[in-house]
């Protein structure tokens, strides 16, 4: 990069992407400096938060936050989340917050909530894909917090990934799909949580998950005493109509091979995955496994990998994406999936995983 010059992210490809280490506990200043330094100037940098990595650019510049859109191939009518490092910098964002923004934040913020308000005058259409609101999270990351604070600016930010790719849970990750197009990645080691925020929508009549993610509704349900999940954010978008986050409406997260999901009680699902393992393989198919440590045992039924216990969602969800990449370096052709309960963060694991299969959904 050539300091200072603003770059042509029409064609942002064949950019030096600089990889730096930071410790995660305490991340050294200078190095969130630099890549403060180049959000500042209209770049991209790639940090970890709890959730996933992001792509970052500085949420004012709409020049910049197109460059997001360019390295990850991201349809521009998906609007992005705007990441702040305080509760203040909200201010010149929204139009307003009521008073169950303020409790929400209370509650939830630094941390894997996403909240949908209406959208201030500063905020370029971009940023929002021309919605009137915007949505809106403080990470709890001390390397995303420290870079956020070190730009000085909120900060735009998507996961950092190819469009349609599992998100990236390492910094790998992020090289593998985004290398020569982006101006930094900072290594803060594999992301915690692992899937994305919760994305909850304050505009509505009644404060509504549009997409299931790190803070479970359950938790929502303390503050809010209910909480509505949109039925898009349940299923595979197959519903009818405009769905309400846009992001609802597009495939993702998907492996390279066709992913099959069986759901249904552990024991028939398991005879179920054993079946159509064979079937595939008698006619000359490679399958792969997606299963759980405290599973059935699937040896020589197909490539197997272990995704956390599925008795225990949080761990499904720190390895379900680098799973799903993980498939992608094998020659297997069709991942047979095992469901888990909707409970908790098993809502965000199977989101995520029907997202992946297309719909493709088997039930036993
Ligand atoms: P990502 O940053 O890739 O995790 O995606 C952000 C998600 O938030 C996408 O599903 C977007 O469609 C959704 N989103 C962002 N802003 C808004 C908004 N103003 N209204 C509804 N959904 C939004
Ligand atoms: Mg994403």
């Amino acid at each position: 990069m050539h300091e200072g010059s603003p770059k042509n992210y029409d064609t942002n490809k064949g950019i030096a992407t600089k990889y730096i280490k930071v410790n995660l506990v305490n991340p050294e200043a200078e190095l969130l400096e630099a890549g403060g330094l180049i959000l500042r100037q209209g770049g991209l940098v790639a940090f970890p938060t709890e959730t996933v990595y992001g792509l970052g650019a500085n949420a004012l510049d709409g020049r910049a936050v197109k460059g997001i859109f360019q390295a990850k191939g991201r349809p521009a009518d998906n609007p992005l989340i705007v990441h702040v490092a305080s509760r203040e910098a909200i201010g010149g964002l929204v139009k307003e917050a009521p008073g169950v923004a303020k409790e929400l934040m209370d509650a939830f913020w630094p941390g894997p909530l996403t909240i949908i308000l209406p959208v201030g005058k500063g905020v370029p259409a971009e940023v929002t894909a021309g919605l009137d609101t915007v949505a809106l999270r403080m990470p709890r990351h001390p390397v995303a917090l420290g870079l956020i604070h070190a730009a000085g600016v909120p900060v735009a930010a998507p996961s950092a990934n190819t469009s349609g790719r599992p998100s990236p849970t390492t910094a790998q990750h992020v090289l593998n799909d985004l290398e020569g197009q982006i101006d930094m990645v900072l290594d803060g080691g594999p992301a915690g949580v692992g899937v994305e925020s919760t994305v909850l929508d304050l505009t509505l009549p009644e404060p509504t998950v549009l997409r299931p993610g790190g803070i479970t509704p359950e938790e929502l349900c303390l503050v809010l005493g209910t909480v509505n999940v949109d039925p898009q954010a349940l299923y595979a978008n197959k519903g009818e109509g405009r769905p309400r986050s846009p992001g609802m409406k597009y495939t993702h997260y998907a492996p390279r091979a066709q992913l099959l999901i069986v759901e249904g009680r552990a024991e028939a699902v398991a005879l179920k995955i054993k079946e159509l393992a064979s079937e595939y393989r008698d006619r000359g198919r490679r399958v792969g496994i997606l299963s759980y440590e405290d599973s059935a045992d699937f040896t020589n039924t197909g490539e197997v990998i272990l995704v956390g216990r599925r008795s225990q969602p949080e761990t499904v969800a720190a390895k379900l994406f680098a799973a799903l990449r993980l498939f992608d370096e094998t020659d297997v052709e069709l991942i047979l999936a095992e469901g888990i309960d909707d409970r908790g963060v098993g809502l965000a694991v199977m989101n995520r995983l029907r997202k992946a299969a297309g719909g493709r959904i088997i039930h036993v």
